[in-house]
Formats: C-alpha cells, structure tokens, sequence
C-alpha cells in the first residue's frame, strides 16, 4: 500500500533535529501517528504544525532522556493517549571526539550518558508497549540508531564509537530475543549526515577533518537516512532488515 505504516504508532527520540525530525516527518508521510521527543519544545512544537499540515498527526513530549522517571511518564502519556508505541526509533545521540589524552571527562560523560543510558532509558520505557503491540498486531518495531563508527576506526573518535558499538551489539542481541515475540529490533549505521551533530563538535581537529571530508564527498542528508527508516518499518511482519549501512558514496 501507499501507506505501510498506516495506524501505527511511532515515537522518534531526536526528533528535533536532523535524521530524527526527518525521521518523524517521513514516518508520519507513510501513515503512521508520530510522537516526536527531544528537550527543545519550540522545534517540536514547529515540527508536530508541519506534520499536521501535510495531513499527518503528531504529538509533541519535550523530554531529557538521560532522566528515567521522566521518559517514564512519557511511556504512560503514549499508553494513555494513543494506547501505546508499535515502533520506536531510539535515535537521541551525541557526538564529541576529543583526542583522549584531553581527558575530557565531561563530554566522555554526555556521551554515555545519552547514548548508551540514555538509550537505555527509553528501551526501558518503551519495550513493554512494543510486546504487547506485536502480541496484538504481529508486528512492533524498535529500530536504534548506531554508526558507521561502531564497525570502523577513527582516531581521537574512540568514546563515541564504543557508545555506538555498544548500540550495535545491543540491537543484535535484543533482536535474537524479542524476535520470537514478533518484535523486530534494528539497527542503523550512517556514515556522514549533514546534521547539528557536528555543530557540538569543539575538537579543532575532528572539526578540521569533518570540513576537509566535504571536499571529497557529498554528505548524506537527514531525509536520506528517513527515507531508509520508513524502508525497514513498511517490510512484511516476517522480514527484518537487521543492520543498514549508509553511506556517502564518496566516503571511504
Ligand atoms: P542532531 O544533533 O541533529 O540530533 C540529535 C537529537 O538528539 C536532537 O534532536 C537533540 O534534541 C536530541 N537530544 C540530544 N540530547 C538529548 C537528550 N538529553 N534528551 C533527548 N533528546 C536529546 O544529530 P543527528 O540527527 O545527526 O543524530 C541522530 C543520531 O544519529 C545520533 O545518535 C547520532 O550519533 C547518529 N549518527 C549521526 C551521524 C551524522 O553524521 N550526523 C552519523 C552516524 C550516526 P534536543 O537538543 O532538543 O534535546
């Protein structure tokens, strides 16, 4: 159908920005009722009009997913509200490479605490609707959002590629486990996207190297990485796409 996703409810967390609020938007295109959450309000709010306005639905939660309690009462407004998620797209990350002799302990920090706890917190949340969706309906998704980093190898980037190959190895076990009850778990790994992710970037040199990149390659943009989101979400109940890898064809 033109609308695979049609009737299913979607949170997306990052949903303010870049491939989360691409995410969100594309989702919403194919039908489903999105539930959009990040900590700026504002954007969501902007967000959530948009979608409307393109004839979708959208409800805004301005959340700190590093904050358990709260992402639970998150859950419970999505239980309450809409009678619970059937996809989730755990996506909220941060990126601060840093060369580790630094000993940037504050930005090694934020990064564990958003994309491994952080990730966790809303899995916690969010799973017990996702079972009991495919128990109802055959089908739950929960698709995380990694990295080309999780599988490669760039120096002064090490805390955050072991955040996101935490999130690779995580997916793989979790969709061992939850397969069986028709929970479909994937995950994404994009190379570069054009995104705010680098605009929290201070490392003069993981800033000098991101810049240098676009002289010989084209960016990925968010909706590029949208578009392959709503791809693993519209497949028949019995196949899951287990691992995406997206890159910028120029990138190496
Ligand atoms: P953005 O910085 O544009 O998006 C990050 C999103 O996370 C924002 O919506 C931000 O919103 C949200 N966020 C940050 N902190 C919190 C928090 N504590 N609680 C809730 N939401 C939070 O970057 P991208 O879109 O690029 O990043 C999305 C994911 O993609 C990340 O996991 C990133 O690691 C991954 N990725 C990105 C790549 C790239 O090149 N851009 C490549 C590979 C992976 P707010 O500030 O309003 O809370």
């Amino acid at each position: 159908s033109a609308r695979p996703v049609a009737g299913r409810v979607a949170v997306v967390t990052g949903a303010s920005s870049g491939i989360g609020e691409a995410s969100a938007e594309r989702l919403a295109e194919l039908g489903a009722v999105v539930v959009v959450l990040a900590r700026r309000a504002e954007r969501l709010d902007d967000l959530v009009d948009r979608i409307e306005k393109n004839g979708g639905q959208a409800l805004a939660l301005a959340v700190d997913v590093t904050d358990a309690a709260a992402v639970r009462a998150a859950a419970d407004r999505v239980a309450a509200e809409l009678g619970g998620a059937d996809l989730l797209f755990n996506n909220a990350g941060v990126m601060l490479p840093a060369p580790v002799e630094e000993l940037a302990t504050d930005q090694w920090q934020r990064q564990i605490d958003l994309n491994v706890s952080g990730l966790m917190n809303v899995i916690g949340a969010f799973i017990p609707q996702l079972v009991e969706a495919a128990r109802e309906r055959g089908v739950a998704d929960l698709i995380n959002t990694s990295s080309i980093a999780a599988q490669n190898i760039f120096p002064t980037f090490a805390v955050y590629s072991a955040t996101k190959a935490y999130v690779t190895h995580l997916s793989r076990h979790l969709r061992a486990e939850l397969g069986a009850k028709k929970v479909r778990v994937s995950v994404i790994e994009p190379g570069i996207v054009g995104t705010e992710l680098q605009s929290h970037v201070t490392d003069e040199g993981a800033l000098a190297w991101l810049e240098g990149s676009k002289q010989t390659m084209e960016w990925l943009t968010p909706q590029d990485v949208a578009q392959t989101v709503g791809f693993v979400a519209s497949l028949p109940p019995r196949a899951n796409l287990q691992q995406v890898t997206i890159m910028p064809t120029g990138q190496p």
